[in-house]
């Protein structure tokens, strides 16, 4: 059986990257990724420009015509200034071009104003309160290599940097299908035996937030020609995701099926929950994972080996957040499988603390009202006592 890392990078060697890219207007780029380098188009700020409301000067003239000036003309946003007269000051507002001949700013809170009459600190320092050209980025500077996501303030910064529109990745097409005779869906009554299906939906949700085309493929019964059927017609997209029948049991048709008509790269890591996951290729081109149907191991290996896998296909890696907590509570266990704790993480004192919360069962979604992140164990690990340092990863 692999290791995490082992299935990982077995994940990564097999994604074949997008090939195609769309040019898309800033408005339409949240989540997606970066095609190709982003470099900005103009210096920012684009021209020395005043930090605050007040009034603008040049220093020298506050030593020789002593700390009252008179005042002549303003500076506001939107439009070039007059040339500052030597031996004046000028009234500016926040964001307003530095006049020509002025290289100071001083806040209007901390100026005397009589009439045309100006009164400035005895400590005003020169170049204060001015926000100089380019002092954030410089036109032609790189801003983001390809493969970046672009967030929401990664599009603010491009829009300021007079980018218009980016070359992103084409989204993958990702067929999403439950399996299992006992799901139905919730509004349904439930007869015996039967259960409300509930991991399409948190695997489709995710897929849209991390920029894929994802496709509603229903449910589908444990049935071996149904089964079959669904996924041969499934070439056209560039990932299939199934959750449940990857199992050992006789029912578990999923991997069998994904077994014969493709190739399975590999089948169960030493993970828990979600041991038994698959993933491999059909057809040409369509990665497949066949993930576990609990719903807590579906989350969990959505995470470890789909997501990272979505990176990859945008030529990007998956951002992975694990830090130092202290375990609030003590668990014990038999070592083997790397395991992923559902737990609450706060912070107290500056110091992360991650406490295991009970339900730890891979069908206990309930657990989840109370999860913020996980506490990852290592494989020979016995577990932890209260106190001992722990890795957490937040969910955010
Ligand atoms: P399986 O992986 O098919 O052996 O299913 C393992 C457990 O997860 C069983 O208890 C199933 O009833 C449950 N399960 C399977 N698929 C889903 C689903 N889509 N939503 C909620 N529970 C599921
Ligand atoms: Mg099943």
């Amino acid at each position: 059986m692999l290791s995490l890392a082992e299935a990982q990078a077995a994940i990564l060697a097999r994604i074949q990257p997008a090939t195609r890219s769309e040019t898309l207007s800033l408005a339409h780029a949240h989540g997606r990724y970066a095609a190709a380098a982003l470099h900005a188009r103009v210096d920012n700020p684009a021209f020395d420009n005043s930090a605050m409301d007040g009034y603008t000067l040049h220093s020298r003239d506050l030593a020789t015509h002593g700390f009252v000036l008179p005042v002549a003309g303003e500076s506001s946003c939107g439009s070039a200034p007059q040339q500052l007269v030597p031996g004046t000051a000028m009234r500016i507002f926040t964001g307003a071009p530095l006049p020509a001949g002025a290289d100071t700013v001083v806040m209007q809170e901390d100026v005397e104003r009589t009439g045309e009459q100006a009164r400035f600190p005895q400590d005003t320092q020169p170049g204060a309160q001015v926000r100089r050209r380019g002092e954030d980025f410089h036109a032609g500077e790189l801003l983001y290599a390809p493969g970046r996501r672009l967030s929401a303030y990664d599009l603010a910064l491009l829009s300021a940097a007079g980018v218009a529109e980016v070359s992103v990745h084409a989204r993958p097409r990702v067929l999403v299908v439950a399996t299992g005779d006992e799901l139905v869906a919730p509004g349904q009554e439930l007869r015996p035996g039967q259960i409300y299906e509930s991991n399409r939906l948190a695997t489709l949700l995710q897929l849209e937030a991390l920029g894929a085309e994802a496709a509603d493929g229903g449910t589908v019964r444990d049935d071996p020609v149904a089964l079959h059927a669904l996924l041969t017609g499934a070439g056209d997209f560039d990932f299939i995701i199934t959750s449940g029948g990857a199992s050992v049991g006789d029912h578990d048709l999923v991997k069998q099926i994904f077994a014969e008509i493709g190739e399975i790269g590999f089948w169960k890591v030493k993970i828990k929950p979600g041991k038994p996951v698959a993933f491999g290729r059909v057809g040409a081109r369509t990665h497949f994972f066949a993930l576990p149907g609990n719903p807590v191991s579906s989350l969990v290996t959505f995470k470890l080996f789909v997501e990272p896998a979505l990176y990859a296909w945008h030529h990007s890696q998956q951002p992975v957040l694990e830090l130092p907590a202290t375990a609030a509570n003590s668990f014990r266990r038999s070592p083997g499988r790397m395991e992923f704790l559902r737990a609450r993480l706060w912070s107290e004192n500056g110091e992360m603390q991650a406490e295991t919360l009970p339900g730890q069962g891979s069908h206990q979604i309930g657990t989840l009202r109370h999860t913020n992140g996980f506490i990852r164990i290592d494989e020979d690990s016995k577990g932890f006592a209260a106190g001992e340092r722990v890795s957490a990863l937040p969910l955010f």
